[in-house]
């Protein structure tokens, strides 16, 4: 499959369209972002880590029942993926306390936390991406009830697979964020599972193994991100 024009060009990803109106091919790039886009920089090597992590776990996902937007890695940076329309919703899945949430609940980071939270932001890049609720969802026509309820049941079911496949290789993951997408009237996953989309910290030192490190300047970025890779086995 090869790739036709460029559909779209994304933070971290560019998306083209493919012969297959069905399917596109997305591009995983260094460039890094922080802070609603204030905060840009380079995280050597990202690309091609967050692509095939991605598809690493999102396979895993498959075999536990999740369906998701993967087809097939076309490279260290490229893969093809099923054409969705994506749900403008980002769904936070939190274990232990961390970032926005920390900070608005005054609590330390770290914290365990007594079950998992689900959390919406409503997609919208002048906006902000509010934090929303499922009220809100259906209100403003983001998503059906029933579309909402396939989108908790998978995310938690994510949340699982992750938990359980990171603690066997001394990651805890905090928290993350996850998209999904409508395709042939089902809901799938789409985008991206990541260091740039999840917390993930060493499970004995706590040290953080994601893109915290480069929105907090506390530096060794692209050491925690091929850390996080080297884990994973897939060389
Ligand atoms: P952003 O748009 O936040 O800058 P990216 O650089 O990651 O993010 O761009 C990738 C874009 O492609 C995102 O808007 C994401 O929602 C979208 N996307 C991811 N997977 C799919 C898919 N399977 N089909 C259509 N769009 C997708
Ligand atoms: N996240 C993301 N993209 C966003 C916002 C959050 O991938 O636009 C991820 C983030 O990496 C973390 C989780 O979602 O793993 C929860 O983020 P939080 O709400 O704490 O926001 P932040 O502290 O990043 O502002």
């Amino acid at each position: 499959m090869e790739k036709k024009e460029l559909l779209y060009e994304g933070k971290a990803k560019k998306v083209y369209a493919t012969e297959d109106p069905d399917k596109l091919i997305v591009s995983y790039k260094d460039d890094a972002t922080a802070f609603d886009g204030q905060k840009k920089g380079t995280i050597v090597g990202k690309g091609a880590i967050n692509n095939r992590m991605t598809n690493h776990v999102f396979k895993l996902f498959e075999a536990e029942g999740i369906p998701t937007h993967f087809v097939e890695e076309l490279s260290d940076r490229e893969t093809v993926v099923k054409k969705v329309e994506i749900v403008p919703l980002e769904v936070i899945i939190r274990n232990f306390s961390a970032g926005s949430f920390a900070k608005k609940l005054g609590m330390e980071e770290g914290i365990k936390l007594l079950c998992p939270t689900l959390e919406f932001s409503y997609k919208n890049d002048d906006l902000h991406d509010p934090f929303i609720n499922d009220y809100y969802a259906l209100a403003l026509g983001l998503a059906t009830q029933e579309e909402i309820d396939d989108i908790t049941r998978y995310a938690f079911k994510v949340n699982e697979v992750m938990k359980k496949y990171f603690a066997g290789l001394g990651i805890e993951l905090i928290d993350f964020k996850i998209e999904f997408g409508r395709y042939h009237g089902q809901i799938i996953l789409a985008d991206e599972v990541s260091p740039d989309t999840c917390r993930l910290w060493d499970m004995e030192t706590r040290e953080k193994l994601d893109k915290d490190r480069f929105r907090r300047d506390l530096g060794n970025v692209e050491d925690a991100y091929q850390e996080v890779f080297r884990r994973l086995g897939i060389q």
